[in-house]
């Protein structure tokens, strides 16, 4: 499979697509986790402050007697609170501290008057003035993050007494999830190397049976082919022996129809072999050849089939020789078909060009005409085997719709591409290229 330029594309093409998919779907999951721990952090964050802030107001409520005043009966459960002037509150050992837990690490407790003013706290402090929305995330000194919540508190008598605050620091999650990001992003390139193998594996397996089908036909084709080959060879010389033997003009007629029938016949099994070699993996034997040569040759050889239909054929070549490393054989089959294509398609009085460049990196042959062009529809199928554009199997050119997909498979085993623009009414041109790597340029002067 590999050594099939299009199976092997379509495998790179498919495993690409699984990755890409893949890999959507594994970021997708990836960013979704983060969301989800992001969400989990809040949320069991929020449920703890709640829980707490609920306790702690509900124990000192009863206790509070003046609005904005931490009396003394309130002081001993609250040790470690500091008041604005600070002063702090000392434990009372006869009682339980209901604010224990912001003597740990990460936590703060804060006491705020109607106005919101500070009157006590306890732990590190966010900065900026404080306001007694709910929920409300703060920024502390270091850009160190925190989740507060604010309840409002009443004297024992019902009368608005001010604020109770209590927030976390969420150094510690940010951590966490910093790691956690970390790992996502740094596993990310790791997945991915494991996600291409993967693929690229899974697209070989897919396209297996396929390709096997692919080859049991290629196979066939060839095999058929060239069981056909010997008994059309038989028949043609049966065919020559019989028309010397026979002397009557009547059988003559049939018999020469039987022979072009059975020349026809023998070139495209001819074609089909040639097409079969042309995609087997082996690599073509290079050698050098030179294009100006082979291009004047074809002007040579094809003229007269130019002649005949009244068409001018013409070449433009360059000054330098242009040697391309190739198969000449095949590269002469390659001229052979598109130009005859191209005089077959051209009205009597017009013109076929054949042109040849020599760039930096590829020889470009241009096959030119002024014929009857191509409808866009038809442009892609007509290097397909045996197919001919509808209005030319009305025509019935004689052609077997074999010629453009033996010239662009020489042009593949050559590692180079071939080229359409066409009009309708106006012209086709055929841009053949092969690249750098099997082109040598020579000046003439040299
Ligand atoms: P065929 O051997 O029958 O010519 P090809 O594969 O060479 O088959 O060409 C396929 C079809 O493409 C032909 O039927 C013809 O209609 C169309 N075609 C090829 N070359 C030209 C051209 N220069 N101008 C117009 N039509 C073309």
């Amino acid at each position: 499979m590999r050594q099939n330029k299009l199976f092997s594309q379509t495998r790179i093409r498919l495993a690409g697509w699984y990755a890409l998919v893949i890999g959507l779907l594994l970021g997708l999951s990836g960013i979704g986790l983060y969301q989800a721990a992001l969400y989990a952090q809040q949320y069991t964050l929020r449920q703890k402050l709640e829980s707490l802030a609920g306790t702690l107001h509900d124990s000192l409520e009863p206790l509070l007697e003046h609005p904005g005043e931490l009396s003394g009966t309130v002081r001993p459960l609250l040790p470690g609170v500091c008041l604005a002037s600070g002063e702090c509150f000392q434990p009372d050992d006869s009682r339980r501290h209901i604010a224990g837990v912001f003597q740990q690490e990460g936590y703060y407790l804060r006491f705020l008057d109607r106005t919101g003013q500070t009157i006590a706290f306890a732990g590190e402090q966010p900065v900026g003035k404080p306001t007694a929305a709910y929920w409300q995330r703060l920024v502390g000194v270091g850009d160190k993050r925190f989740e507060q919540i604010s309840m409002p508190l009443r004297t024992k008598t019902g009368a608005a007494w001010g604020y109770l605050q209590i927030g976390r620091s969420l150094q510690d999650w940010d951590n966490y999830l910093h790691i956690l990001r970390l790992t996502l992003l740094l596993g990310l390139p790791f997945v991915m190397l494991l996600v291409g193998g993967a693929s690229w594996w899974l697209s070989g397996l897919a396209m297996q049976p396929i390709y096997r089908s692919y080859r049991q036909m290629q196979q066939f084709t060839s095999d058929a082919a060239h069981e056909l080959r010997t008994p059309l060879t038989v028949l043609q010389s049966t065919l020559e022996d019989t028309w010397v033997a026979i002397d009557l003009p009547e059988v003559h007629q049939n018999l020469e129809i039987m022979e072009r029938q059975n020349l026809r016949l023998s070139k495209l099994v001819k074609d089909l072999l040639l097409i079969c070699r042309l995609e087997q993996p082996a690599p073509i034997k290079l050698h050098p050849c030179c294009l100006n040569d082979l291009i004047i040759d074809l002007q040579e050889e094809l003229i007269s089939v130019a002649d005949a239909v009244d068409v001018l054929l013409q070449t433009k070549l360059p000054e330098d020789l242009v040697i391309v490393l190739g198969d000449e054989s095949q590269l002469y089959r390659l001229g052979v078909n598109l130009i005859t294509n191209a005089i077959h398609h051209t009205p009597a009085g017009g013109t076929v060009t054949v042109t040849l460049e020599g760039a930096s990196h590829e020889a470009l042959i241009h096959v030119q005409d002024t014929g009857i062009g191509i409808p866009p529809d038809q442009q892609a199928q007509i290097f397909e085997r045996f197919y001919r554009v509808q209005s030319d199997r009305s025509r019935a050119t004689g052609g077997s719709g074999l010629g453009l997909s033996i010239a662009q498979a020489i042009v593949q085993a050559h590692e180079g591409s071939i080229q359409l623009d066409s009009e309708v009414g106006k012209g086709s041109r055929f841009t053949v290229r092969l690249p750098l790597n099997h082109v040598d340029r020579h000046s003439t002067q040299a």
